[in-house]
């Protein structure tokens, strides 16, 4: 039996630990695996690309533990009354090669994603840093503002959506939230004088979500959005003003924001800020910018948290998803009537 956690059972766990807890231990987790960074196998996610959207396989191994996500990203998906973004994963021991925990995904990467924007904006971010706009409305945004006012102390959003059913959900899940949070009329007015930039938009296009004209000096931009090829958000002479930093370079060359650059335009990874083997900000007016699409070790510390709370909180949940006769060699056995496993069909 593998151990799995189902959409209900994380939404239980969440109830039980608190999500501002969940985001604080989420991005330990993540911390703690960057900082081991050399000891993981990594590779650039697979995509499978059509008109409309993508569908990715995301892995990881530190040589223990693999994982993988299953991931799509279909930004005309709302329209019809389906997410952007879904998602499940697996953990396995590579031992064994046993697959031994699998979890829904989609509420999962929000919280990683959130984590993992809000873990990089504490290493390059003006300390200081109160004020935030959040661009972008949609499914990833409240879990965004919850990390950044749990991680870095943030106390006020200023956001922006072009739909305005979007803010008005926004505005409405954040109201219990202890976050001052104010609707722009434009996204210029939202990142008119705040620390910090969430953009976190979708739409597959090169958008210009972010001009250079509307960056002022000392900000930091979290570039959420823009994951894929032919999909960015920021003008490229934010980034030729700024210092970039990325999850795995190879990756982000293909899908982040820099694949507006040329192959060589310089780019600092976020573990070696973390290992102390690289400089983050340099001085209080630079502009820095995370280029983030989303790496499979996030993932894999996710999977991990996400058993340790399953365990923590004794949820009790495993699924026959692998077969496992008696006699290893004897599979066909299990096809048989009288076998223990056989149930009658439609069971
Ligand atoms: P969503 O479809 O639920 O929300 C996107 C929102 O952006 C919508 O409300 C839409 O109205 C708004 N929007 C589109 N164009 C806009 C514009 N020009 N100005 C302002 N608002 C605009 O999607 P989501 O699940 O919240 O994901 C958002 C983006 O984040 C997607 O592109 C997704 O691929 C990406 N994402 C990245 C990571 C990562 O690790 N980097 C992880 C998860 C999702």
């Amino acid at each position: 039996m593998v151990e799995f956690v189902g959409v209900s059972d994380i939404v239980a766990l969440v109830g039980r630990f608190g999500v501002e807890a969940i985001l604080t231990e989420m991005a330990d987790y993540i911390e703690a695996d960057y900082r081991r960074w050399p000891e993981f196998e990594k590779t650039p996610r697979l995509a499978s690309h059509s008109s409309d959207g993508v569908i990715e396989l995301m892995p990881a191994s530190d040589g223990k533990l693999f994982s993988f996500k299953y991931v799509n990203g279909h930004p005309k998906n709302t329209a019809v009354g389906l997410q952007t973004v879904t998602a499940f994963g697996v953990l396995s021991d590579v031992d064994t090669g046993y697959p031994v925990f699998m979890s829904e995904m989609t509420l999962l990467t929000a919280l990683r994603t959130a984590a993992m924007s809000a873990l990089a904006a504490k290493l390059l971010a003006r300390p200081e840093s109160r004020t935030m706009a959040i661009i972008g409305l949609g499914a990833q945004s409240e879990f965004q503002a919850l990390a950044f006012k749990t991680i870095l102390g943030i106390k006020a959003v200023k956001a922006f959506d072009t739909d305005p059913a979007a803010a008005r959900k926004f505005a409405a899940n954040m109201a219990e939230s202890g976050i001052e949070v104010e609707i722009a009329a434009d996204a210029a007015s939202a990142v008119l004088g705040v620390d910090i930039v969430t953009t976190v938009t979708a739409d597959k296009a090169k958008a210009t979500i972010l001009s250079d004209n509307m960056i002022g000096a000392g900000i930091h931009i979290n570039a959420v959005g823009g994951d894929c090829p032919g999909k960015t958000e920021l003008q490229a002479d934010i980034l030729m003003r700024g210092k970039v930093f990325v999850e795995l370079t190879e990756q982000t060359r293909i899908e982040g924001e820099i694949q507006q650059m040329p192959a060589d335009f310089p780019v600092t990874e976020l573990w070696e800020v973390i290992a102390g083997a690289a400089e983050g900000r340099n001085s209080s007016d630079q502009i820095t910018i995370f280029d983030s699409v989303g790496f499979a070790i996030e993932d894999f510390s996710a999977l991990r948290l996400l058993r340790d709370l399953a365990r923590r909180a004794g949820l009790d949940r495993s699924i026959d998803l692998v077969a496992n006769p008696a006699d290893p060699r004897d599979l066909f056995g299990l096809l048989r009537a009288d076998a223990p496993e056989a149930l009658p069909v439609g069971a």
